[in-house]
């Protein structure tokens, strides 16, 4: 959303420092928007006309989890609000850096569910694919945050390893491809893993769990489209926006083009302290997403991972949360709510 302060001249400026489009009829591929993300949390608080002190950022929090964010989605934050609940889920702060009891590097335990590199098979019938360890965004609360990833680096000779398992083990009705962020390969190497698995008969299911379709919306294009729109499984795609903000037309359009080619969309948010934990700001992002032809899936509590405590919700505020979303809702737009621990067979519903 462009800040209701601005006038027009500001507002293209300010757009156009967002997306560097020069000149101005020129519109980056999403590759190019990808590789030309925002890692300079002193140049995005420039663009947000903020100053460091004015939000807590922390060079150590930078140095431990560097800051990454597309600019299509910096451009939905606000001006002057330190308090943005899009700004605030990537921007490095110092609360990042108190050591919690509690509060460790793998919360999920995943390096013990690692059947072979860069597959999780925690759950009955799905399997979890680390496609790569990129993110179009680092989220300041990712449980990943301090994952090996650099051991679960994926590469085709590295995908067979998971695709032979996927393949010799019949139980499997669904695979979730992850990261990182699935969207974030190119379309040739996502071409040659779906291709791969939409022969594997027992498949049923292939979900994707991405934010890309609200991080750069552009990534959604015919290519993407046709691969999804010709897989013999159905295509589950679970977005994962935290808050209303994070919709605009372009995500909107990006939505309506997935759904034309069957995909069901499906959302998974995570409870933040700051930045969704009001009944209004959750109900707004159910309204939301359902406009947008998303259903809410998930409302996750938080990972208990270092760096992310500032974020907790106790778990009775998340409950009355929920009731109060029953309460003004109807049922098929209330997430969710769980919790994810080491060693259970499902998540965890509160
Ligand atoms: C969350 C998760 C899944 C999927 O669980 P659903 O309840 O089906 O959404 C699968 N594998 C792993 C490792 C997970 O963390
Ligand atoms: S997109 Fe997901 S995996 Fe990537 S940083 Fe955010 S929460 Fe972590």
């Amino acid at each position: 959303m462009i800040p209701v302060a601005m006038g027009g001249s500001q507002m293209a400026d300010y757009n156009a420092a967002m997306l560097r489009t020069i000149p101005l009829s020129y519109r980056p591929g999403w590759q190019e928007q990808l590789a030309d993300l925002l890692t300079d949390p002193l140049e995005l608080l420039e663009l947000l006309q903020l100053t460091p002190a004015a939000t807590g950022y922390s060079l150590a929090a930078l140095k431990d989890f560097p800051m990454r964010v597309t600019r299509a989605y910096a451009g939905r934050m606000r001006k002057g609000d330190a308090r943005d609940p899009l700004l605030l889920q990537v921007l490095p702060l110092a609360a990042e850096l108190q050591v919690v009891p509690g509060y460790v590097n793998d919360p999920l335990a995943e390096s013990t569910t690692n059947p072979v590199p860069g597959l999780l098979h925690k759950y009955q019938g799905r399997v979890l694919l680390i496609t790569t360890q990129n993110c179009a965004i680092h989220c300041r609360y990712c449980f990943r945050r301090h994952f090996p990833y650099a051991d679960n680096r994926p590469s085709r000779a590295g995908w067979e390893q998971s695709l032979d398992y996927i393949a010799s083990d019949t139980t499997i009705e669904e695979v979730i491809l992850s990261g990182g962020d699935p969207l974030a390969i190119s379309n040739s190497h996502l071409d040659y893993l779906l291709k791969r698995l939409a022969v594997i008969p027992h498949l049923r299911r292939i979900r994707l769990h991405t934010r890309l379709p609200l991080l750069l919306p552009d990534r959604i294009d015919p290519t993407l489209l046709s691969l999804l729109g010709e897989l013999p499984q159905q295509v589950v795609m679970v977005i994962h926006a935290n808050h209303a903000r994070e919709f605009d037309s372009e995500v909107d359009l990006a939505c309506q083009r997935l759904r034309a080619c069957g995909v069901h969309l499906l959302n998974q948010s995570v409870l933040l302290a700051g930045i969704n934990d009001s009944t209004d700001a959750l109900i707004e992002l159910s309204q939301r997403l359902f406009a947008a032809g998303v259903l809410p899936y998930y409302l996750h509590m938080l990972d208990k991972v270092n760096g992310a405590a500032h974020f907790d919700v106790p778990e009775p505020e998340a409950l009355a949360l929920i009731g109060a979303m029953q309460a003004g809702l109807p049922g098929y737009l209330v997430p969710k709510l769980v919790r994810e621990l080491p060693h259970e067979r499902h998540k965890i519903m509160l």
